[in-house]
């Protein structure tokens, strides 16, 4: 696949068909400035290299099957198809001036938090690095052709980021290569569910990207019956993890926290949160469930949401209540379960 190569490999590639490197660049400035997708819109290069092209990397290892598009148009969610007959989902969110994709690491996920439609499918496999570049270019396409951008990307689809740890950070870095896409670090979150050594890698790689923890619960025993991954690492060696993190990148980080009626987002829940995060460079995003048909938990009203805010903001944690959207197209957090094209497992 032509999105699964670094520009060194491309141009590796080429030479060993006797091409100059410059045809690698040609190539490379097609896919990640022009958004082409096709081997016949390099119309920069001769037939026969286009060709060439074509028979030897694959340009459609994903395609679009589905959009969905919210009432307000705010929101639009895409079904892609891969080549094995599996399927992922990928979310654009339109708001104010920010352009924000929501893309996907993994066919399902075998996180199995409960309150996730992701979850409840188990998991499939990876996609790969060019699978998941190739959902950027596909909006950055779409984007392109309204003379707009993408501002921002959260890895927070389908599926745990570090779980697929490898493939994720290649195609973070493909995005960001100054002479393709040059899509700043900056602009991409990763979220995860607290896998502790992935989090130490991460800090220990030093890099600019935001680092976004789902944490859902302040003790253990709540966590580990929302997120059966708690019982292998509890939430205490996950806040360590972040604290070493912040320490060593000098970068905030997310908590991710989604507010369950009844559940966790009680004061009592509110003040273990605020005691074990106290003196943390850090910020909770709380945003009330999102609904699946697996899960029986309900979103909490506004007014419970504020109450929580409003304890954490007493000690100290800026905490955001985000808005529920996409939610009648499935394109919220914790919906996306993209149903496979060619039978299940
Ligand atoms: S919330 Fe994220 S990590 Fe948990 S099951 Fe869903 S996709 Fe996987």
């Amino acid at each position: 696949m032509v999105y699964e190569l670094p520009l060194p490999e491309l141009t590796y590639l080429l030479e060993s068909w006797g091409e100059p490197a410059y045809r690698a660049k040609q190539i490379w400035q097609g896919l990640y400035q022009n958004f082409w997708h096709a081997p016949e819109q390099f119309t920069n290069l001769p037939t026969s290299l286009r060709d060439r092209l074509g028979q030897a990397l694959r340009f459609d290892a994903i395609t679009p099957s589905k959009t969905l598009t919210s009432s307000d148009g705010k929101t639009v969610k895409t079904l892609f198809a891969l080549l094995d007959g599996q399927a992922v989902e990928a979310v654009l969110m339109k708001y104010d001036r920010r352009r924000t994709l929501c893309i996907s690491t993994q066919v399902g996920c075998a996180m199995g938090c409960v309150f996730c439609a992701t979850g409840q499918m188990g998991f499939k496999r990876h996609l790969s690095s060019g699978e998941i570049v190739a959902q950027v270019m596909h909006y950055a396409r779409l984007l392109a052709e309204g003379g707009e951008q993408v501002t921002n990307v959260v890895v927070m689809g389908m599926g745990e980021p570090f779980h697929n740890y490898e493939n994720t950070m290649a195609a973070i870095d493909r995005l960001n290569d100054p002479q393709g896409y040059n899509f700043g670090a900056r602009r991409f979150t990763i979220s995860t569910v607290g896998l502790v050594p992935l989090i130490q890698r991460f800090a220990d790689e030093k890099r600019q990207v935001n680092l976004a923890v789902s944490l859902h619960a302040a003790d253990d025993a709540l966590r580990s019956s929302m997120m059966p991954v708690n019982r292998k690492y509890p939430i205490d060696d996950v806040l360590a993890a972040c604290r070493d993190y912040i320490e060593k990148t000098g970068r905030r980080v997310t908590f991710e926290w989604a507010l369950v009626d009844g559940v966790n987002d009680t004061p009592e829940q509110a003040r273990l949160l605020a005691a074990k995060l106290k003196g943390m460079l850090c910020h909770v995003n709380a945003i009330p469930l999102n609904p699946t048909t697996g899960y029986s938990g309900q979103p909490t009203s506004r007014q419970r949401a504020e109450q929580f805010k409003a304890i954490l903001e007493q000690s100290g944690i800026p905490c955001t209540i985000r808005m529920r959207r996409g939610i009648e197209i499935q394109a919220g957090c914790g919906q996306l379960a993209a149903p496979a094209l060619v039978g299940r497992n």
